[in-house]
């Protein structure tokens, strides 16, 4: 299965890439926490990087589009695989298709998940995250046991830099600008899916349970 899901930053493409991929085996490719990972690495690409994603800007497509060639032939995408947070601007759906094409891949499916800006804003505001493992908190549905230390493994739980009000908004802008449009570009293609994001952590696993059965 080879997927891509769309949506805004606090859409909840993480979780509900979670559950798809309990189901599937897949390779689950979120640009997001590869840069993260590289910013934290120090890596020459965590370097260029690290700006624009501080100021909830995207990080520039040549960048993005090299790194993604590379992690799109590892071996572990063979069986499958669902990006999460790439293609991101037009010239990245644009490469992502010339890949596919030298690769003779197909694209099974291409899920919009839908949410309200509002909500966004406020699910974001309020998530925490630990500075060692990557747990995830939320201050008003899932705080800490104690208030900045993680449950799991002690770590510091702190707010992401581009959490803030002020870079969410940001963020948001540059998705219904350089994002949003792409939804147009694959429903041409005849393989959008949409789904309300507050519909719970399987939406997508049920439609693309319900796909396969032919519903
Ligand atoms: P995310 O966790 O997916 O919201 O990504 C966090 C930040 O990483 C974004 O705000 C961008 O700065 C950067 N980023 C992630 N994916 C991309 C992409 N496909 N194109 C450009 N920038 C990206």
């Amino acid at each position: 299965m080879r997927i891509i899901l769309i949506g805004a930053p606090g859409a909840g493409k993480g979780t509900q890439a979670e559950s798809i991929k309990n189901k599937y085996p897949l390779a689950h490719i979120s640009t997001g926490d590869i840069l993260r990972a590289n910013v934290k690495a120090g890596t020459e690409l965590g370097k260029n990087a690290k700006n624009y994603m501080d100021a909830g800007k995207l990080v520039p497509d040549e960048i993005i589009v090299a790194m993604m060639e590379g992690r799109l032939q590892e071996a572990d995408c063979k069986d499958g695989f669902l990006l999460d947070g790439f293609p991101r601007t037009n010239p990245q759906a644009e490469a992502l298709d010339k890949l596919l094409d030298k690769l003779g891949i197909a694209l099974d499916a291409v899920v919009e998940l839908d949410v309200d800006d509002e909500i966004v804003i406020k699910r974001l505001t309020t998530r925490r995250v630990c500075r060692s493992c990557g747990e995830i908190y939320n201050t008003l549905m899932k705080p800490s046991k104690v208030d900045g230390i993680c449950d799991k493994c002690g770590g510091e739980v702190v707010q992401r830099d581009d959490d803030k009000e002020t870079v969410i908004r940001r963020r948001l802008a540059v998705f219904h600008e350089q994002t949003a449009p792409l939804i147009e570009y694959y429903r041409n293609k005849g393989v959008l899916m949409t789904v309300d994001a507050t519909c719970g952590k399987d939406a997508v696993l049920k439609l693309l349970e319900n796909r396969k059965a032919g519903n």
